[in-house]
């Protein structure tokens, strides 16, 4: 019913074509997902048929239970090349033109030698800040001595952890980040989450955890690498839809989110979200036995059909408005026009 109904960025012509060359990019492969992670429905319905800078992603809703993924999806492999190639700073950020190594390492680094640690204070969630992830696992726990940071790129987490007495360890697929925290004294390693070695008593996984896929491995994977508390941020939807990115393969509730971690072993702390973007925070505690969550699939369908009915309505509103403001304008210009002219 949405599938053309999504709000394109306005993109530069350096990202127009970086799209262009990326939707007919042969090397980049998709796999299609048959059944559902959470409920095994194989009853999807497809909301978009583009993401939000014209790259050609399906977005598809599980009809049974709610769950929102892109479908098919990047093979592991392409995502890898994806995020290891840098192509994604090319689509993503509009005055990046072309990939230079030794320019992202320097602005980079510079950056990062200015970069003051977090203080932690009381978290407000009223405003996404990015500190906001310190300010709230620092108020609800203090018992931890290591920190793994999952995807940790630039390293602003590693020394906003150091700077509080952590020992800390980041791991990160680009080269040039992994560079950058070599020369600041930062640990780290090149790799993705599977090349994780040892466990933390904390771990975090910022913005990661929505372009995995095999969800339920990979929640397995995290259980076996911490030794106490996993922190995940995910762009969430709690009123509003999140943006449509090609390389987002879930879209998370409170709920759907929750289904991965409270099916393991691990007990919720808490979860709360940005009230202005929606990001979703939330501080798992590793248990003993696995649980089992109660997967209340009506009340999920109730809101995500609510959220997309709210999304539907406000497109709408929003282009017919802008239309007509252009019409007015067209309007205007042309009774000028006559006025000038003296004709009618
Ligand atoms: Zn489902």
């Amino acid at each position: 019913m949405f599938k053309e109904y999504i709000y394109l960025t306005d993109l530069s012509p350096s990202q127009i074509e970086a799209v262009k060359k990326f939707n007919n990019n042969l090397d980049i492969k998709y796999e299609k997902l048959i059944t559902c992670e959470i409920c095994s429905s194989k009853n999807f319905k497809v909301l978009f048929n583009n993401d939000r800078y014209g790259i050609s992603q399906k977005t598809c809703l599980c009809k049974n239970c709610g769950l929102m993924f892109s479908n098919p999806r990047m093979t592991k492999r392409s995502n890898k090349l994806f995020y290891k190639s840098d192509l994604y700073r090319l689509i993503y950020e509009p005055s990046v033109k072309n990939i230079d190594k030794e320019e992202l390492f320097k602005s980079t680094l510079k950056e990062m030698r200015d970069y003051k640690p977090s203080i932690p204070k009381k978290p407000v969630f009223n405003n996404y800040y990015s500190n906001l992830y310190f300010d709230f696992i620092n108020k609800e726990i203090k018992d931890f001595k290591t920190v793994l940071d999952i995807g940790c790129g630039k390293g602003k987490k590693l020394v906003d952890f150091k700077s509080i007495g952590k020992k800390t360890y980041g791991i990160e697929p680009s080269e040039v980040y992994h560079k950058v925290h070599s020369e600041l004294g930062l640990n780290s390693k090149i790799g993705f989450i599977e090349d994780v070695e040892d466990k933390s008593d904390l771990v975090l996984l910022t913005h990661v955890f929505e372009h995995l896929s095999d969800l339920k491995k990979n929640a397995n994977l995290l259980c076996n690498i911490t030794n106490k508390y996993l922190f995940i941020e995910v762009p969430g939807h709690i009123n509003k839809l999140q943006s449509i990115q090609n390389a987002h393969n879930y879209y998370f509730s409170f709920n759907t989110l929750n289904y991965f971690f409270l099916n393991n072993k691990f007990k919720l702390i808490k979860i709360d979200y940005a009230r202005d973007n929606e990001y979703i925070f939330a501080l798992y505690k590793k248990t003993d036995k696995k649980s089992e969550m109660m997967f209340d699939k009506a009340s999920e369908l109730n809101n995500v059909s609510r959220i997309t009915r709210k999304y539907f309505f406000t497109y709408i509103i929003t282009k017919t408005l802008k239309f007509i403001k252009i019409e007015r304008v067209l309007r205007n210009f042309y009774s000028k026009i006559k006025k000038k002219f003296n004709l009618n």
